[in-house]
């Protein structure tokens, strides 16, 4: 489903409503609101208006999705910041380039941030979708350093859900809170075989009407395969840092990213829509290796995920230090210069370094989605990759995230169609 705008409306034009927006007036269709009046505040998606409000409740939304927008005195801005934003527009950014704003600081790292917040206005106005994720199960047969799903880990209570129970939760989620785009993680798991999996999609395709993303790890080309024909339609899968030598210090042997990436090609030609990224800010990882996965995701990814390293307890990096949120922030603007359409949805990892702000940051730095958690709250704590794991315990977000209609599933399905078309 969609955030909702609100609006207020200031006159008519034949059939067509007049809002105010950000200082100019925009026309939106108001064949859903025929008894409209000038002063009433109203709902609006895209180009159509969808629902009347009262004014309360438009400035607790308004609220929600405001950040503290830092002025930027462009006049202050080095000749080098300002050509290197202009090439990030033409897409066409070196290391050196990126590596450049990735470091900025004070009115440099403000005017990137602008920039971006910018760029996601102008190419996809304010619509901002909210994905439900289900963590289906927390046994994992790997041996990942800094998760604590890792199989060594005997310190957490494991569990996995019954394919019955993973779609219930997913008819629950779609059908009464009108959720779109559902993602299906869990640890690397064989215990739900492929015939399983394939199950489980059909069973869910045959009850809602839903986008199904697969996060379920390196399950080979032929899984993969039989999960998109039984109708999954994305695939979650991080490369979790394109650095070699990082991602041998920090996975078992015999894990290896030259198979991560072999899957997201792969995936690609399996017709995926393909999210991807990295993990920020862990030990040893330098700028250059953050660019390099800038550079990695950008052509590859219709959807980014990436967020902070949080050390885990019971983990061999448990005394390691987290990840540095305001490197994600410049990253996901980076990443949206670069990607002007692309979903980049604010991650947990964010929201758990950052709070409540953070997901509020996130949007003003050129995120564009959310993820609520809809795993039952029985399983929730135990899905431990991280402690402290954000909850959205206000269901606000839920609450407005108003667009629940066909028109809905219809608009995210033909925004995928181009994303994947585009690459
Ligand atoms: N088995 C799936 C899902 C893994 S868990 C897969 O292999 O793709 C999802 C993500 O959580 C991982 O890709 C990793 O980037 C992130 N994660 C794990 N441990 C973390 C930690 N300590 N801090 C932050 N993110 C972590």
């Amino acid at each position: 489903m969609c955030l909702a705008t609100p609006a207020k409306i200031v006159g008519f034009n034949q059939d067509k409503i007049l809002i105010e927006k950000d200082g100019a007036t925009m026309e939106v269709s108001a064949f859903l609101l025929p008894k409209a009046k000038i002063g009433d505040w109203i709902l609006y998606v895209n180009d159509l208006a969808i629902k009347k409000i009262d004014a309360e409740e438009a400035r607790e939304i308004l609220r929600l999705v405001e950040s503290p927008r830092n002025k930027v005195k462009t006049e202050l801005l080095s000749g080098k910041f300002k050509k290197i934003i202009e090439k990030a527009h033409q897409n066409d950014l070196n290391k050196g380039e990126i590596i450049y704003l990735l470091n900025s600081e004070g009115m440099e790292k403000d005017a990137l941030l602008a920039e971006a917040d910018i760029t996601r206005r102008a190419f996809i106005k304010d619509f901002i979708c909210i994905h439900g994720i289900i963590e289906f199960s927390n046994y994992c047969e790997n041996d990942c350093a800094y998760c604590g799903l890792r199989s060594a880990n005997g310190a957490i209570e494991r569990y996995r859900m019954s394919i019955d129970e993973i779609k219930e939760t997913a008819k629950q989620a779609a059908v009464e809170k009108g959720y779109k785009l559902l993602v299906l993680q869990s640890g690397e798991d064989n215990f739900y075989t492929d015939d399983m999996l394939v199950e489980l999609i059909k069973q869910i395709k045959s009850v809602c009407r839903v986008f199904i993303f697969m996060s379920c790890g390196e399950r080979g080309f032929e899984c993969y395969k039989k999960m998109k024909n039984a109708g999954a339609s994305g695939a979650l899968l991080r490369f979790e840092t394109s650095s070699q030598s990082l991602f041998t210090k920090i996975h078992p042997q015999g894990k290896n990213l030259e198979n991560r990436i072999e899957h997201l090609r792969f995936l690609k030609e399996l017709g995926y829509f393909i999210t991807t990224g990295s993990l920020i800010g862990l030990p040893g990882q330098t700028i250059e290796d953050l660019a390099d996965d800038i550079l990695l995701i950008a052509p590859r990814a219709h959807m980014v995920s990436m967020g902070p390293f949080i050390p885990c307890d019971n983990t061999p990096m448990e005394n390691c230090p987290a990840g540095d949120p305001e490197m994600n922030l410049k990253m996901i603007a980076v990443l949206r210069l670069l990607m002007p359409t692309a979903r980049i949805p604010v991650t947990t990892a964010l929201e758990t370094l950052l709070g409540e702000d953070g997901r509020k940051r996130a949007l003003a730095a050129g995120a564009n989605a959310l993820m609520m958690n809809l795993t039952p709250k029985k399983y929730r704590s135990l899905y431990k990759i991280y402690p402290g794991r954000f909850f959205d315990n206000d269901s606000l977000w839920q609450k407005y995230g108003l667009f629940k209609y066909e028109e809905s599933y219809k608009m995210l399905e033909e925004r995928m169609a181009k994303e994947i078309k585009r690459k």
